[in-house]
């Protein structure tokens, strides 16, 4: 099996004057195509572990190997050129422009980028929107759409420019269980039809038993790596 993503002696501390050390030499590679979860309690550093995974945040030390290449030593740019080709991202906050309708926020990361409306983008706006099931409501806007919905158009958004890897942190953290199911569902199915990698914090048990993997961290180590 080919690893999409190797995390080596990762450790991060913040603060320079009182210093927290978070995360203690983890070393954790993931294979491509897989669905992994990483479950731990609150303030565990699951959601550091995952921002330094995607690049948005530095370890102290350590490194993250995506694809093959180190990015300890890229810049800005690099990294967010890294993770515009490669990475997307869901949150447990949408973070969904609210007096935008549906269809243009699932634009919005190609206005971002100053990259043109084409008929084929707008064509792969529209198959996202049918794929997360929003096709009739797609023209409304997202301040009018209920807390499923607006998952949806933000997995939508995530899916945009094709990304490799998916990195969730508590996707479905603030709906209710039936729809926690749906938003799941929809994420194997990218998996599978898109051979999307995926890694999901969740406090959900019942879900992180649907995947591949179980990763649990505790007191920022990994205390138990459970491969199906
Ligand atoms: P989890 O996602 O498992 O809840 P986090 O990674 O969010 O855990 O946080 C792990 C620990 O790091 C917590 O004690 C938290 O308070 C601390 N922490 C998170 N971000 C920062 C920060 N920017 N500065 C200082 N401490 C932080």
């Amino acid at each position: 099996m080919v690893n999409t993503i190797e995390v080596r002696n990762v450790n991060k501390i913040y603060g320079n004057v009182v210093k927290t050390q978070v995360l203690y030499d983890i070393n954790l590679s993931f294979e491509k195509e897989s669905f992994n979860s990483i479950i731990g309690q609150s303030g565990s550093g699951k959601s550091t572990l995952l921002n330094i995974i995607g690049t948005l945040d530095q370890p102290t030390n350590g490194e993250v190997i995506i694809d093959g290449v180190s990015t300890k030593e890229m810049n800005k740019n690099q990294l967010a050129e890294l993770r515009g080709a490669k990475l997307g991202f869901i949150f447990q906050f949408h973070y969904l422009l609210p007096e935008f309708t549906a269809l243009e926020n699932v634009l919005m990361p190609m206005k971002v980028n100053k990259k043109p409306i084409t008929k084929d983008v707008l064509a792969r706006a529209n198959e996202l929107m049918n794929l997360v099931g929003l096709t009739d409501v797609k023209d409304n806007l997202a301040n009018n759409m209920s807390g499923g919905q607006q998952q949806r158009v933000a997995i939508a958004r995530a899916l945009m420019n094709q990304p490799d890897i998916i990195l969730a942190d508590e996707p479905t953290g603030n709906l209710d269980s039936d729809t926690t199911e749906k938003v799941y569902e929809l994420l194997r199915e990218i998996n599978r039809k898109f051979k999307t990698t995926f890694i999901i914090i969740t406090h959900d048990r019942r879900i992180a038993e649907k995947a591949d993997r179980i990763i649990e961290v505790k007191d920022g180590k990994v205390n138990v790596d459970i491969k199906k």
